[in-house]
């Protein structure tokens, strides 16, 4: 869809990260991540149009699972 901007297509693509947001297609697929200090970025592509991109992800917030030694 070249005639609609970058905004646009973020904007769909986070409402509905499951499609390719340059064609629309819903063959996608997220493989490797890597962490840089508070962001990951988790690389996607599209097989229909071969597309790449990072998904990018923000720390918001943390959970305890295994409780310390309370120090
Ligand atoms: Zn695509």
């Amino acid at each position: 869809m070249p005639s609609k901007g970058r905004e646009y297509r973020r904007r769909r693509y986070l409402l509905d990260p499951n499609v390719c947001p340059f064609c629309g297609a819903d063959e996608i697929d997220a493989s490797k991540t890597d962490a840089f200090e508070n962001m990951m970025y988790q690389w996607v592509r599209c097989s229909e149009c071969e597309t790449e991109w990072h998904d990018i992800y923000q720390l918001v917030d943390f959970e305890e699972v295994v409780a310390g030694k309370g120090l």
